[in-house]
């Protein structure tokens, strides 16, 4: 059970407490941020709401902490890696519990969520032993003008504080997808959880406590991003700022220092369909990237592009589809369970009525109780219609009948965001010509797009993010290279 055994420490009465300086500690605000359980909609958990003396101290902590973690061996950073992994791994039945009373994830996906963020930091390890083992030698004999007379050594050095803010939908994941390469590179790293999903993250930090990583060198400060939020990213013992979230992450990028920045945003994904594609391959495509976790994943499929000559066949698979997804609590382990919030569940209707006031053509009833959406497939959506445009991250999916590739290219082209997209067909040549055209970080061809293996390339291209994210990008990120030159007295050539 979340904070028992291990993990009583983290919790004093009915409040979590924040981490700092190696210890778990009580506000001195006195105040605390309700999470509320979008199941029930009543308060299941509270974290504590650190004030902004407290952000200074974890922040100058974390600069005091990182000058020696710096001079820690490589392996033995990764040794300490592997060690929280193994605890993460072994203790996913709490974090996995926490994820399904916070952010109503589907049971069975919120341990799955728990073993991938284990695992993820293993490879980090692996991966930041090598490629942080290795710098580059060059001579300047290449340059024109020069002889060998100089040799540089470049190696990869830390940033200093990591700066980590993980969106609601894989706090665990995205939280470890920043910590691990952030450590394994010599930084040291302060966690601002999101409000949902903020004691997934306390227990998860808790792993790396009890792992046994020096004090100070990781913390985890709780309160309102709205609150806090602006303090953190515009402090100036902030060295690197890794951000996954919503437009939130476009106002960081406009306020933020001179500092490197890993933005990880929004997405409209599009998928294109075209005449010769498999559609039972597409709609089984369409509904797990469409409706898991009930839509309220970053890559999701968040419209539909198909030609008009297979549109009537693929709904109606699609439509087949749809009826047998289970719809209730994430305990049950359904297959859509209720979105995040009141509010989300506000805006998603929102989309839905524009829609319907526009003339989409409803392939199942709109039904909502509480912030549970049942899953909803909306045919003949035209691009007046916000749904066509704006990100529902729940489950509710436009379909966009189209006449030419061309056209299912231009509209992906015309949005604002650029994660991913997909496209299906059976001729390769053409999937890579519209992979080429279209205006996305990734393209998948005859899949739907997916964040994962955790080691790809993650980017989004325009208002979807800067920067790459995948375990390697992020552990080169978070590093800034070193040149050392020697310089000799007169040229020197190597003899064969
Ligand atoms: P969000 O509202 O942007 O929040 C993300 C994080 O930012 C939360 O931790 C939030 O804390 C914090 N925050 C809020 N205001 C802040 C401020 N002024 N300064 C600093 N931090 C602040 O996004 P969300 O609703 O959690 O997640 C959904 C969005 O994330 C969607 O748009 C989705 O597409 C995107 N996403 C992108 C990726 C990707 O890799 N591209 C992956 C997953 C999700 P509080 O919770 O305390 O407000």
């Amino acid at each position: 059970m979340p904070g028992t055994g291990v993990f009583a420490e983290i919790i004093e009465g009915d409040v979590y407490k924040y981490y700092s300086d190696g210890e778990w500690k009580r506000s001195s605000s006195g105040k605390s941020v309700a999470i509320v359980n979008p199941t029930t909609r009543k308060t299941q958990y509270k974290v504590q709401a650190c004030t902004q003396e407290e952000v200074n101290k974890t922040i100058e902590i974390a600069k005091f902490a990182q000058k020696s973690w710096a001079k820690t061996p490589l392996w033995k950073r990764a040794e300490l890696l592997h060690k929280a992994a193994a605890i993460l791994k072994e203790h996913k039945a709490p974090i996995a519990e926490c994820l399904v009373k916070e952010i109503a994830k589907p049971a069975k996906d919120a341990v799955t969520e728990v073993v991938r963020s284990g695992d993820l930091v293993s490879y980090c390890a692996e991966e930041g032993v090598r490629i942080l083992g290795e710098g580059k030698f060059l001579m300047s004999d290449s340059f024109p003008g020069n002889e060998r007379t100089k040799y540089c050594l470049t190696s990869k050095i830390p940033l200093g504080v990591v700066l980590a803010i993980p969106p609601f939908n894989y706090p665990v994941n995205l939280a470890v997808s920043k910590i691990a390469p952030a450590l394994i590179a010599g930084n040291s790293l302060v966690l601002k959880p999101p409000t949902q999903g903020a004691v997934s993250c306390l227990h998860m930090v808790h792993c790396f406590h009890l792992a046994g990583f020096p004090k100070g060198l990781i913390s985890c400060v709780t309160g309102k991003g709205s609150e806090i939020g602006d303090f953190l990213t515009m402090h100036p013992g902030v060295n690197c700022i890794s951000f996954t979230g919503g437009d939130t992450g476009v106002a960081i990028s406009k306020k933020a220092g001179m500092i490197p920045l890993q933005m990880e945003l929004g997405g409209k994904d599009a998928c294109i369909v075209l005449e010769d594609a498999d559609l039972d391959l597409v709609a089984a495509n369409i509904v797990k990237g469409g409706f898991s976790y009930s839509g309220q994943r970053c890559t999701a499929v968040k419209v539909v592009l198909v030609m008009e000559a297979v549109a009537d066949t693929l709904v109606e698979k699609v439509k087949a589809k749809v009826a047998k997804l289970t719809v209730g609590a994430p305990e049950d382990d359904c297959d859509i369970t209720p979105v995040v919030s009141e509010s989300s569940a506000n805006y998603i209707e929102g989309l839905v009525m524009d829609a319907k006031q526009k003339g989409a053509t409803f392939c199942q009833e709109y039904k909502r109780d509480g912030n549970l959406i049942w899953p909803l497939l909306l045919d003949n959506v035209r691009s007046d219609m916000r749904i066509a445009w704006e990100e529902p991250f729940g489950p509710v999916l436009p379909v966009i009948r189209i006449t030419s590739v061309e056209e299912g290219i231009h509209h992906c082209n015309a949005s604002n965001f650029g994660l991913q997209g997909c496209v299906f067909t059976r001729d390769i040549n053409k999937a890579m010509l519209i992979s080429d055209a279209m205006e996305t970080g990734t393209v998948q061809i005859n899949s739907a797009p997916a964040r994962g293996p955790d080691h790809f390339p993650f980017q989004g291209l325009k208002d979807s993010g800067i920067g790459s994210q995948g375990i390697t990008n992020s552990i080169n990120m978070m590093t800034k290279i070193k040149s050392t030159v020697v310089n000799l007295p007169t040229p020197s050539y190597t003899m064969g």
